[in-house]
């Protein structure tokens, strides 16, 4: 059996920029965990029911306050017409992701995800950690008790959102307004206990150092041995346009993108999945992805506006993904949240 990797063999790794060594060993790995030569993606859409946020993270240029005329929140009609543009497009899943609105408590969600099961056959790839704890402050109920009523109402899967680093020091000065580390995770362990899978992921490149990235990938690694409950991870760069950390902060390239995604792949040992983020990396370095431990796609995107806010708007159909990664030399496969296939382009 191969060693686990140390967090200073991975703080040595980040540092190195042997950018070829480290990427040769993340795909050896990538064939390891997932054999073959498929890399997959999914077909489905993010639907950002609200704008409305308490949080004002620093580097968000999605949210605004509660009396901004800019504030919406989606209607049912709306929510559900969007649903089956998706399924006529292919689609499994939805992505339901928004601000933290102080009006939105469980019983919304509850008859959001209700409504949606009664009418479409999709899966509910929905909310986040700091939702799910805002929606279970607002509604006067432990962390437990609002994800054994959403998961009762139609969730079926957590995404990993709203992770960025899980390090206080940093989430203290980019994200201080919404769960702290501990909560996160403890929400993660409470969903994977009551039997609703998620991702885990990571928004890296804003003020945190390289041993607080190997910090975030140790609670990451340790929560999945107690738990097992991540089916994948998903490192993606912060996007500092129209933020307020536009300017202060350089932006990561596509050395430090491709670095980090090769050593999660090989730090995370015990998660299955890598995804590439082709939304903010852009489809070629996103192509390059699969061979530096990424496996997987992600998401056609269908409609994305928490990155497009940041001037970075992107769109790619389930055809520009097959082509992306025919053409960087893998069979494409359409899958489903839990990773089975829907359809291999052979
Ligand atoms: S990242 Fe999420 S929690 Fe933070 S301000 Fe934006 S919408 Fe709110």
């Amino acid at each position: 059996m191969t060693p686990r990797m140390t967090d200073e063999e991975a703080l040595a790794l980040l540092g190195s920029r042997d950018l070829l060594d480290v990427g040769r060993r993340a795909h050896e790995v990538r064939l390891r965990l997932v054999p073959g030569d498929l890399a997959t993606f999914i077909v489905d859409r993010n639907i950002n029911y609200t704008n409305v946020c308490v949080s004002g993270c620093a580097f968000c240029a999605f949210h605004c306050g509660p009396g901004s005329a800019e504030a919406y929140v989606l209607s049912r009609h709306d929510i559900f017409a969007k649903i089956q543009e998706t399924l006529d497009l292919g689609g499994t899943a939805v992505m339901l992701q928004g601000g933290l609105h102080p009006d939105l408590d469980i019983a919304y969600f509850e008859a959001l995800f209700r409504g949606i099961k009664e009418r479409f056959d999709i899966t509910i790839h929905s909310l986040s950690p700091p939702e799910i704890v805002y929606i279970s402050n607002l509604s006067h109920l432990s962390v437990r008790e609002t994800l054994e009523r959403l998961h009762e109402a139609g969730l079926d899967s957590l995404p990993g959102g709203g992770a960025e680093i899980l390090v206080d020091r940093v989430r203290e000065q980019v994200a201080p307004g919404k769960a702290n580390t501990g909560a996160w995770l403890e929400v993660m362990r409470e969903a994977h206990r009551l039997g609703i899978p998620g991702t885990a992921t990571m928004m890296f490149g804003s003020v945190e150092t390289l041993e607080e990235r190997v910090a975030h990938m140790r609670a990451i690694r340790d929560l999945q041995d107690e738990t097992g409950g991540f089916r994948a991870f998903i490192p993606w760069t912060f996007q500092p346009g129209h933020t307020r950390l536009e300017g202060v902060i350089e932006q990561a390239t596509g050395v430090d993108y491709l670095t980090m995604l090769a050593v999660s792949r090989l730090y995370l040992d015990n998660i299955a999945n890598i995804q590439a983020s082709w939304v903010t990396q852009g489809l070629k370095i996103g192509q390059v992805a699969l061979r530096f431990g990424a496996n997987d796609l992600g998401s056609t995107m269908i409609e994305e506006n928490v990155v497009a806010a940041t001037g970075l708007r992107v769109q790619a159909n389930r055809d520009d993904l097959v082509h992306a990664i025919r053409t960087a030399g893998f069979t494409p496969a359409q899958r489903r949240t839990d990773y089975s296939l829907v359809q291999v382009f052979g």
